[in-house]
């Protein structure tokens, strides 16, 4: 078979044509990284405190969950489900303050608050002071997904997640001993400090565990969300920044997304999570220096504590925190994967 000068020109031309195609599309696939990072909460979390078991326990649901939130984002689920779906599973272990391990309120009741956010469209959703609802993160996801607010609180949410078919479950799914002694020890040792205020009391409180996510999916697009019992023996209907957009929680693609854990006070005074985001988009931080300058200087200046994760829209995963630890683990597409709880002399992220 003879060809002419110009069909051999035009079948080279589309030789080079697809090649290039076929190049580029690697290229993209393999520029888009994809990761998801958790936190467990922070606080007195001391090799010492802790026995083996303890330590088993707390390794594996870590890892099962990061496992549980690759796997989605590896499919190529959005990152707003691979942080739903990683929530609810540590919502469903009592070894965390949320859901099924919630911590108590001084009503012996467990109020739960949770949020998450869409860093593509800035969409968020949260419930706060709610009871009863097996899992608290689903609620939130509702609430973005399914009404024109942000952020529904107490009975009005419990309502709305009803409507929506969200599970509940009885006080006794709630219960757990350990959180129940909590309770009663600083109830006790409030009754017995005078000339204590309240509130100075409650600031001294340390009992964490709150459950938090940020992912990146193989689109590009950042999630975030939290979720929380809030503090042991808290009052007034208080919330703290898990469900408060911006403090807890924030994700936004241009920048990163965050969760928070610790004292939500300071947190919320500090706008912590934004606060992150902000100095990536105007001040050129890499995340790394972002979440160290909130937690180091901003939050310890006013006396508070906690930690954050952070997952830029690079790919890249920051941690830290001024408690003794932090419950902690990531998994990224290029293949690294980290579980930590104990604070390292030299942490490499
Ligand atoms: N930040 C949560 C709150 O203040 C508590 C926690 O992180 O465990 O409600």
């Amino acid at each position: 078979m003879q060809y002419t000068l110009r069909q051999i020109g035009f079948l080279f031309l589309l030789f080079l044509l697809t090649t290039s195609c076929k190049k580029k599309a690697k290229e993209i696939l393999k520029e888009q990284p994809y990761a998801i990072v958790i936190h467990g909460g922070a606080g007195t979390i001391l090799p010492e405190n802790m026995s083996a078991t303890q330590k088993e326990q707390y390794h594996t649901i870590l890892e099962k969950a990061i496992k549980k939130g690759f796997f989605i984002l590896e499919k190529g689920g959005t990152s707003l489900t691979a942080v739903q779906k990683t929530i609810q599973l540590l919502e469903d272990s009592p070894l965390f303050n949320a859901g099924k391990g919630a911590v108590f309120d001084n009503q012996g009741k467990n109020k739960m608050d949770a949020s998450i956010m869409d860093g593509k469209t800035l969409n968020s959703g949260a419930v706060a002071g709610v009871s009863n609802i097996k899992n608290p993160i689903n609620a939130a996801r509702l609430v973005m997904d399914s009404t024109k607010y942000v952020l529904l609180f107490g009975k009005g949410a419990e309502i709305f997640a009803q409507q929506q078919g969200v599970k509940f479950e009885p006080d006794a799914y709630f219960y757990t001993k350990g959180r129940h002694e909590s309770l009663l020890r600083v109830q006790k040792k409030e009754r017995n400090v005078r000339g204590y205020s309240i509130d100075s009391k409650q600031k001294k409180l340390k009992h964490y565990g709150t459950v938090g996510a940020v992912a990146l999916d193989k689109n590009g697009n950042i999630a975030a969300a939290t979720s929380t019992g809030g503090l042991t023996n808290k009052k007034y209907g208080r919330i703290g920044d898990s469900p408060i957009i911006g403090a807890g929680t924030y994700a936004n693609n241009k920048t990163c997304g965050v969760s928070s854990t610790g004292t939500g006070e300071y947190f919320i005074r500090t706008l912590a999570a934004h606060e992150v985001s902000n100095l990536i988009y105007y001040k050129n931080f890499s995340a790394k220096e972002a979440v160290k300058e909130v937690i180091h200087n901003q939050i310890t200046s006013l006396g508070g504590d906690g930690g954050m994760i952070v997952l830029d829209k690079n790919g890249n995963i920051a941690w830290s925190f001024n408690t003794k630890g932090m419950y902690r683990a990531y998994k990224k597409s290029n293949g690294d994967e980290k579980i930590k709880m104990f604070k390292m002399v030299k942490d490499t992220i």
